[in-house]
């Protein structure tokens, strides 16, 4: 891979002060889901370096909080600056690891460094605040300080952002972290490490640690240093490392899996409908926990819709994210194309009817053809599990509360979607929806000024927006007495 700046591309993990390099007997192997071709190796890290890791965290948060709000701002200011100025080469390690189409990598790292932009911008806006007293003598203040030192675990749909929305707010709050990245996509997090430390960001704060998930994850959520937990997952995963972190009460942040439903009423502006179900259905080849994942079509414009999105589906191509205009890439493993692959062989055994792809796609690997289903029906696995893969499911509905009980009858509950002109129904809609995100008349809706997260089993906690800070911090009461 030829980048502008190799020294990008670092085969190395930070802990604490050091950078520890990977050798090619026993790192780990990270290779372009693409092509099958090597990248590079990552260390293998475990216990004794999350605990360094730790240590230096736990060492380095002090003088970073007593920074003010300014210096630790204009730090993150000059992280998010490098960022995009180095946007070209962290768009080719996140298509090269992950394997999203460049345009779209490059999409990842601006929207990924818009959290560091934002959460700069917020470090300054940690307002406490002064309630009137209970008595004549006494005040009542209220002040927000850095939650500690925060452990971090993310996945490989997003490299870069799933990293920046948890590191943004933590070091904007005063807090030092200790990362995790997903194997698959480590490249990603250690660019931000090295970008860390030309932004000035101090040793120890914002350490990238490589290697075995459990080992890591042990230590960080037994510590009792590691004040809070923050992970992007599965829900499997999320669940577990809540009851890790249960004997020494910690904080937690948790996005997990979702179930999105994508609804389109009759009285939709179909074509705009079409365009919504794209982006929320397909981003990221369906590999993002808000994409659409059950799409309901009200019996009078289901052929019709049907058509549209097989029509607009059918002329997007597949292939390397290298190449020019591709718009689906490779699925990230063959786990990821065999649980694709069942959801449709389980569809088609139950009634279905696939108007578009299918099937693995001819240019082998991980690469599965964009899909289509319709007749879908409730007792599909479509219809209970996240497929996490280019399939639009679409099921035909009748009346508005049919498809709400429908859209609600999950145990997830991140993002939801519908298309309506009807303005009393938006308003209805919106707030039967039991989801954590709303996104009417559009599919796309994620952006750090807007709070992203889930209800029920699709989390705690939210990321971006002014709230996102308060996660990072705690309020501490104060009483002030005899005066
Ligand atoms: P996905 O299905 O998106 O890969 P996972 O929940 O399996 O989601 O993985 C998300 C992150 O959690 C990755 O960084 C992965 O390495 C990490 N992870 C997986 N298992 C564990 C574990 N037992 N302890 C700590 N982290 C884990």
């Amino acid at each position: 891979m030829a980048l502008k700046d190799s020294g990008l591309l670092r085969q190395a993990a930070r802990v604490g002060s050091r950078w520890i390099y990977a050798d090619t007997e026993t790192g780990l192997a990270v290779t372009n889901p693409a092509t099958g071709e090597l990248i590079g190796y990552v260390p293998n890290l475990g216990a004794a370096e999350t605990n360094e890791a730790i240590k230096a965290a736990e060492t380095a948060r002090h003088a970073w909080a007593a920074r003010t709000a300014k210096e630790r701002s204009q730090i993150l200011r000059r992280w998010y600056e490098l960022m995009m100025e180095h946007q070209d080469d962290l768009g080719a390690i996140l298509t090269a690891e992950q394997g999203k189409p460049l345009t779209e990598a490059k999409g990842e790292i601006t929207y990924g460094a818009s959290f560091i932009e934002w959460f700069a911008e917020e470090a300054r806006r940690a307002y406490g605040d002064i309630t009137p007293s209970h008595a004549p003598d006494k005040r009542i203040l209220t002040v927000k300080q850095p939650i500690g030192v925060v452990a971090a675990i993310t996945p490989w749909n997003f490299p870069n952002a799933m990293i920046t929305r948890k590191a943004g707010p933590a070091l904007a709050a005063g807090c030092a972290m200790v990362l995790k990245p997903a194997s698959q996509t480590p490249f990603s997090a250690i660019a931000l490490a090295v970008l860390a430390d030309r932004a000035g960001i101090p040793d120890g704060l914002f350490s990238v640690v490589t290697g075995s998930a459990s080992a890591i994850g042990g230590v960080m959520t037994s510590s009792k240093t590691v004040r809070k937990l923050t992970f992007t997952g599965s829900t499997e995963v999320g669940a577990m490392l809540y009851a890790q972190c249960a004997p020494t009460i910690k904080k937690l942040g948790l996005e997990l899996g979702g179930n999105a439903p994508f609804i389109v009423f009759d009285d939709a502006d179909l074509d705009a409908a079409v365009e919504g179900a794209v982006i929320a259905k397909f981003r990221n080849n369906g590999q993002t926990c808000v994409c659409a994942n059950r799409i309901y079509v009200q019996a009078g414009v289901y052929d019709a819709f049907a058509e549209k999105l097989r029509a607009k589906v059918a002329d997007l191509p597949t292939g390397n994210g290298f190449d020019q205009g591709i718009v689906f890439g490779p699925l990230i493993d063959q786990a990821a194309v065999d649980k694709v692959a069942e959801h449709v062989s389980d569809a088609k055994a139950k009634g279905a009817t696939v108007t578009l792809g299918g099937k693995a796609h001819e240019l082998g690997g991980t690469f599965f053809e964009p899909t289509i289903l319709t007749g879908v029906t409730a007792d599909m696995a479509v219809a209970t599990e996240e497929t996490f893969g280019p399939v639009a499911p679409l099921f035909e509905f009748e009346t508005e509360a049919e498809v709400i009980e429908a859209a609600n009858d999950t145990d997830f509950g991140l993002a939801s979607y519908f298309y309506s002109r009807d303005l009393a129904r938006v308003w209805r809609v919106s707030e039967a929806l039991e989801y954590g995100m709303v996104g009417i008349n559009t599919g796309l809706i994620s952006t750090a000024e807007a709070p992203f997260g889930g209800v029920k089993s699709s989390g705690l906690g939210r990321e971006g927006s002014a709230h996102g800070l308060d996660d990072y911090l705690e309020l501490k009461y104060l009483c002030m007495g005899g005066l």
